[in-house]
């Protein structure tokens, strides 16, 4: 250990370019025993580990990074599956530089350590060795229905399956995942890795109910009287519009429309809206990280350009930084500080925008620059910009306590105004991070366990 000043940060090697545009399979390569063990070797153990700390899940980063250090992969593994239902997973879509590794004492002078990629190298290596997730065999008598299987349900599924609850689960769509299947696109994590976890759960004895949406197919108030307790995790994918003219034109979609035809194409399964940017002139118009997953999903369409229009500047982008280096190696401009006006069959047209002198609060507005117009010509159009939470009536009938913009409110330990009822995740949050909703479901899942253990 202590390795930093012999040794610099590496990141996993990518695929080249011209290769990778070419499909939609990871451009992450994971990382070797050596580079692994390597890179591990970098920590300085920090008596008060801040990478614990701001890793949501609170993840025991420097104990299983001490452990690949000395190749011990089976206890690295055993560590690093105790706290997170999913590491291989968030170890590859976690914006790692906000989180855990953007709080590592070696990150201003030394570079972080690779702690996303040494999480993923963990896992995946364990699973090529013959380690699996351990579940309890033996049952506590107690059932609950897990609504919605995306991060934070499989997360809340995971930790009670482990501690011999039973569970079912309850999806309305083909297959499992939520964001993680249809949304998150295969170049960023391939899909057999969502599947890989949710085949885990059901051979611990999860049943797995797809094509079943809860307020259709089922009803909730069934699930509340047939059940110990209900955990809610239905996200939110209500794409927002910019709400200028020209919005809901045909030759504009929103992203999740873009991204899910897509997906489901790629499965080859019954397609909602297919939107074919072949050998046309794209716009995405946002800068998170959903832009980013549109305008790379069109380069590997076969779009004939591709631009990301957004309203500030590139230090101000939402998204993660090594996403837009990905972007821009795969060829997609950017505009920054530009604004929509409105939409017509030509594009865009756009006005340019500049950041005000900093308020009392040190923040910056946009503002726009009179007489700066212009068109970017477009035949199609992607608004990227964030999502609301639905209100389906299911939730309307249930009384529960709603916010606002109707997410569910929860109290510090994830329970509803309902006392048997729990939630996480986007639902919750709005619009947020895949590692937040599993730290949700995990929470949920562990208050439901000490509320069993009062009975
Ligand atoms: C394009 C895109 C890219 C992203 N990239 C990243 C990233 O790189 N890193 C990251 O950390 N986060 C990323 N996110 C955010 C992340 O995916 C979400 O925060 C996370 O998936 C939320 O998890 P969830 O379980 O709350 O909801 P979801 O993943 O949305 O899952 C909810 C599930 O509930 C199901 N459902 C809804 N209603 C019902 C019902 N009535 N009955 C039954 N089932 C129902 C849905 O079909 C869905 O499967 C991205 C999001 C998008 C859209
Ligand atoms: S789950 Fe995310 S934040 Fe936590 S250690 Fe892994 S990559 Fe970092």
């Amino acid at each position: 250990m202590l390795n930093f000043t012999k040794m610099d940060r590496n990141n996993p090697s990518k695929r080249g370019v011209m290769d990778r545009i070419k499909d939609f399979k990871e451009v992450y390569n994971v990382f070797d025993k050596n580079k692994a063990s390597e890179q591990a070797e970098r920590c300085i153990g920090c008596g008060d580990p801040y990478c614990h700390t701001k890793c949501p899940l609170h993840n025991i980063i420097p104990a299983w990074l001490k452990q690949t250090a000395e190749n011990d992969l089976e206890l690295a593994f055993n560590i690093s599956n105790e706290t997170s239902p999913f590491p291989e997973i968030l170890g590859r879509i976690c914006p790692q530089e906000v989180l855990c590794e953007g709080d590592c004492s070696l990150n201003d002078t030394h570079g972080a350590i690779t702690i996303g990629a040494i999480e993923t190298h963990i896992s995946e290596t364990g699973f090529d060795n013959g380690l699996v997730p351990k579940f309890s065999k033996n049952k506590i008598g107690k059932k609950v229905a897990v609504v919605g299987s995306g991060p934070a349900g499989i997360s809340a599924a995971t930790f009670l399956l482990r501690a011999g609850v039973h569970v079912d689960m309850f999806e309305r769509a083909p297959r499992g995942g939520g964001l993680l299947t249809y949304g998150i696109p295969g170049f960023k994590l391939d899909k057999h890795r969502v599947e890989r976890r949710i085949d885990w759960l059901k051979e611990a004895g999860m049943n797995f109910f797809a094509n079943c949406e809860i307020g259709k197919d089922k009803s909730f108030d069934e699930l509340v009287s047939n059940y110990d307790s209900v955990f809610i995790g239905i996200g939110a994918t209500k794409g927002k519009y910019p709400n200028i003219s020209g919005e809901s034109n045909s030759n504009v979609y929103l992203a999740m429309q873009f991204l899910t035809g897509i997906q489901e194409r790629n499965f080859g399964e019954k397609i909602s809206t297919l939107v074919d940017v072949k050998d046309k002139n794209v716009v995405v118009i946002g800068g998170g990280d959903t832009a980013m997953d549109c305008v790379r999903t069109s380069v590997r369409e076969g779009a004939n350009s591709v631009k990301c229009l957004y309203r500030r500047d590139e230090a101000n982008m939402p998204g993660s930084k090594k996403e837009v280096q990905n972007a821009k190696e795969e060829g997609v401009e950017f505009v920054f500080n530009v604004s929509p006006l409105s939409i017509d069959s030509n594009g865009v047209n756009l006005v340019k925008t500049e950041m005000s002198q900093p308020d009392e609060s040190g923040r910056c507005s946009v503002v726009e620059v009179s007489g700066s117009e212009f068109i970017e010509n477009a035949d199609i159009v992607i608004l990227a910009l964030g999502f609301e939470q639905e209100l389906p009536d299911f939730l309307k009938k249930a009384n529960l306590e709603l916010d606002k913009w109707n997410g569910i409110k929860v109290d510090a330990v994830s329970k509803t105004s309902n006392p048997k009822v729990y939630a996480g995740g986007d639902s919750v949050r709005g619009a947020d991070l895949a590692v937040r909703a599993a730290a949700d479901g995990k929470l949920a899942a562990q208050t439901m366990l000490m509320e069993f253990s009062k009975k």
